[in-house]
């Protein structure tokens, strides 16, 4: 069935950025054309830079051409497309330039005699989102409080920086916004993968029965990129990758292996489950951090541009975590996470338990235990590993699999995270979004770990190796 989508107006705060020129405009792009929309939208960009309508516009044709998405300036769907891009400029801390948002918004609506639903894009650096927030609130017409429209603001990672910046933007949003028009960002929610972890728990039996501390031994979760921090040092001295890549993908990736099912797919219900889990994680003390957690550092890192030539920040982390509830009790959690690794990677790892009884004598046998393996990217597969006897007189068992791969298995191209998001903001889904409480919550967690570690120095690495050393995983 396809989907309806209302009239809307997006606000792109930071057009001129890497964000939405790589990823918000080729998923507006897509998903215009998927739903055929074609005079029902409208894209503001707001920014410093200096840009008119006409100019913004090429230089976002550009970007296509030299995009892999095969879009150019001359294709005449593009040109539909880039007709509907508007661009307002100005300072963010300037009361003037929003009035100036609002007047773009509301004439052109008005002469198009369309609703004028408006979701705001924050596609800013975090320090500049208080100051975006402020002048929507005090705004009217920009900030919630709308008749028949609808405001809504999405608001990019990271959330703040520790619970207590948290804690003051949603304080701020939730002065002009009520929290079912705020739509936090962890993208990964929305990937195909990651949505498909529910499918395979949920709707299946085999595997939910066993998904415990009775059967797992541990849970691998590994977040590797292959390059460092490019032109972010300014952010990344700031962050670090706990707060940049744990704090956000890598607990959320855990509470989808962890929760317990919801009681049905709606949002509340499943946000409901990981904050279950997320409370339930395990604080741990000072002594018990330096014993379960390494940090390190990519060598050449302290030679990024802005970035402090004693820095001590870490771009590379492994951290057992564990959950104090009865289905997870005693099984590690390993949340391994870097920059400049030896190659991209995303991927769950379930180690089973070996059978209690060695049936198998170990001369005859190369299999250790079952290994679920869920791979999120680059390639969208799940492996299940399980020991067979190989062929011939002897009985001697060698480690197999059984393969699921998207690629094979189906047709249909998914969606990109960024077009999935932006089509639930648009109808008011905020299933993959992150609620208020989860977000504070996630952040108690890193700033225990970030307090217990203060003055702990992270092990140099080498670029393209697989980081300082990973815990006993
Ligand atoms: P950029 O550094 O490219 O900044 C985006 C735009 O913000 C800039 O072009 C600039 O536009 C404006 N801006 C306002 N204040 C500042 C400032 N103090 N320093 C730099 N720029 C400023 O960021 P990204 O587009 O990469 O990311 C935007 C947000 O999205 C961040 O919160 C990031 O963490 C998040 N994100 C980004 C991803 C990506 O792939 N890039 C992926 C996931 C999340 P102007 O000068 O015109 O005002």
């Amino acid at each position: 069935m396809k989907l309806v989508l209302d009239n809307f107006t997006l606000v792109i705060f930071g057009a001129s950025g890497d964000l939405a020129k790589k990823k918000l405009l080729p998923a507006l792009y897509e998903l215009v054309k998927i739903h055929d929309i074609k005079d029902n939208f409208r894209i503001i960009g707001f920014g410093r830079s200096v840009y008119n309508h006409e100019t913004f516009r090429n230089y976002l044709g550009e970007t296509f051409a030299q995009a892999k998405s095969g879009v150019a300036c001359t294709d005449p769907q593009f040109k539909g497309f880039c007709e509907k891009i508007f661009y307002v400029q100005g300072d963010y801390e300037e009361a003037s330039a929003y009035q100036r948002l609002k007047e773009e918004i509301t004439l052109k609506a008005q002469n198009k005699q369309v609703c004028s639903n408006v979701l705001f894009y924050l596609a800013t650096p975090p320090q500049v989102s208080a100051l975006i927030i402020k002048n929507l609130n005090k705004t009217p017409g920009l900030n919630g409080k709308t008749g028949q429209c609808w405001n809504k603001v999405i608001v990019e990672k990271p959330f703040g920086t520790d619970l207590k910046s948290a804690r003051a933007l949603n304080h701020l949003l939730a002065q002009g916004f009520l929290e079912k028009q705020i739509y936090r960002i962890d993208h990964y929610l929305a990937k195909e993968t990651v949505q498909n972890i529910f499918a395979f728990r949920f709707a299946n039996t085999f595997f939910e029965q066993i998904w415990n501390s009775q059967c797992i031994d541990n849970v691998q979760i590994m977040i590797a990129e292959d390059f460092g921090i490019f032109e972010r040092g300014r952010y990344y001295e700031k962050a670090g990758l706990i707060r940049d890549i744990i704090q956000n993908h890598g607990l959320q990736l855990l509470a989808t292996i962890a929760m317990d099912a919801p009681k049905s797919d709606r949002e509340d219900a499943i946000r409901d489950q990981k904050l279950k889990i997320f409370k339930a994680i395990h604080r741990m003390k000072e002594k018990e951090l330096r014993n379960s957690v390494v940090l390190g550092q990519y060598e050449g890192y302290t030679q990024e541009k802005n970035v402090a030539s004693d820095s001590q920040v870490e771009t590379y982390a492994a951290i057992k975590f564990l959950i104090n509830n009865q289905r997870w009790s005693n099984v590690p959690f390993y949340i391994c996470a870097g920059k400049n690794l030896k190659k991209n990677l995303t991927e769950i790892v379930l180690n089973f338990r070996k059978p209690k009884y060695e049936y198998f004598k170990e001369k005859n046998c190369n299999f250790e235990a079952n290994q679920l393996v869920i791979q999120i990217q680059p390639e969208e597969k799940i492996n299940l590993k399980f020991g067979a006897k190989r062929p011939g007189e002897k009985m001697i068992i060698e480690p197999v699999k059984m393969a699921f791969d998207y690629k094979t298995s189906f047709t249909q191209k998914g969606l990109s995270a960024y077009h999935r998001l932006l089509e639930d903001a648009i109808l008011g889904d905020q299933t993959r979004y992150v609620r208020k409480d989860c977000v504070e919550e996630l952040w108690k967690i890193v700033d225990n770990i970030k307090t217990g570690l203060k003055n702990e120095k992270p092990i140099p690495y080498k670029p393209k190796t697989w980081g300082p050393k990973v815990l006993d995983f």
